[in-house]
């Protein structure tokens, strides 16, 4: 096969592009499809201080390398999930690729921030391990790149991941949900922008990009997300996309030009700061302190600053009943 654009022998196969490329154009146009999603959707600044949270997986660490080499200003944030040997090889992968690149790397580690990880809460809450773990990473993306003083957030979520998300919620017409997936969430009070530079590129297409740029990566999978929703949802895609190659991606850059336009006027709720830690939230308390307060079987008392009012927070809320359905962002938010 011949490469699309230079004519040379071709090593990869786009097939919704009905295209093969050589190593170098494909690289090329990969990184010219995270240029026009970034530009079309207004998401980075040259100025702007990015924040890009890497998982160790193919998906983030392309993103930080493309992000670099497009001369952003691009931090990497890694979060300890304290998921046994796969936490542990994540976390090298990621400090090797950052020491390799002079990039900087920010490290949380959940359980020693929070106090607590992601399998003891998937035993000790009331939401799946995955709820919880997606309910996390958004809290702390979103505190660190604040603290951190950072313009955005970036994340590697694929063409494949928002296919899915999109599925999930239409399939239960979440309404509200559906209106607000988008490959940039603008700042509001408390919330940092986010933004999804590589929604145009499947899960395929990164692989390779990764792979072509000796890019070592954590090929398995999160050994707790077996049986996921999302999971399933994507082998459905895959599914329809073996018989017809670019379902995909009519489904969710079509949802992004005709579909949403028709779903958004859904208002934002108010956003007032958490009386624990000070995060936005809707509620009293947001929703990550909410878990975190189930999960290590402690009462959630406002943050001591001695105001009355406070204090009178405090006795409320000794008579409170933790819901158990704290969040209703769905299994992976
Ligand atoms: P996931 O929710 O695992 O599908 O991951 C979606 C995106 O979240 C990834 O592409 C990363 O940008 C980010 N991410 C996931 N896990 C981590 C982690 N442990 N540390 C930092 N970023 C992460
Ligand atoms: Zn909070």
């Amino acid at each position: 096969m011949k490469c699309r654009r230079c004519r040379g022998s071709a090593v990869v196969e786009v097939r919704r592009h009905n295209a093969a490329y050589c190593r170098g154009c494909f690289l090329h146009v990969t990184r010219a499809q995270v240029e026009r999603a970034i530009r079309s959707w207004a998401m980075l600044r040259p100025s702007d201080r990015v924040l890009v949270a890497v998982s160790g997986g193919k998906d983030s660490l392309a993103l930080w390398d493309i992000l670099l080499d497009l001369g952003y200003r691009a931090d990497g944030l890694y979060l300890g999930l304290g998921i046994g040997g796969y936490s542990e090889r994540s976390a090298e992968v990621v400090r090797a690729f950052a020491a390799s690149r002079s990039a900087t790397l920010r490290e949380v580690d959940l359980a020693e921030a929070y106090g607590f990880d992601v399998p003891t809460a998937g035993r000790r809450g009331s939401r799946s391990t995955c709820a919880v773990c997606g309910l996390s990473k958004r809290y702390v993306f979103n505190r660190e790149a604040l603290e951190g003083g950072y313009d955005v957030v970036a994340t590697g979520h694929n063409l494949d991941d928002e296919a899915a998300t999109l599925l999930g919620n239409t399939l239960r017409w979440q309404t509200d949900a559906i209106a607000r997936q988008s490959p940039v969430l603008p700042a509001a009070d408390g919330l940092v922008k986010k933004v999804k530079p590589l929604f145009r590129l499947s899960e395929l297409e990164t692989a390779a990009y990764a792979f072509l740029r000796g890019i070592d990566y954590v090929v398995e999978e999160c050994p707790l997300v077996a049986g996921n929703t999302q999971l399933r949802y994507k082998q459905a895609m895959n599914a329809i996309e073996a018989g017809s190659p670019g379902t995909k991606a009519q489904f969710f850059l079509g949802y992004l030009q005709r579909g949403r336009p028709r779903f958004e006027g859904a208002d934002r709720p108010e956003l007032e700061p958490c009386a624990r830690c000070g995060q936005p939230t809707t509620g009293r308390f947001c929703a990550f302190c909410r878990a975190r307060a189930q999960i290590l079987g402690e009462r959630l008392e406002p943050r001591a600053s001695g105001a009355g009012e406070d204090r009178q927070v405090a006795e409320e809320l000794a008579e409170e009943v933790l819901p158990a359905e704290l969040y209703g962002a769905g299994p992976r938010g």
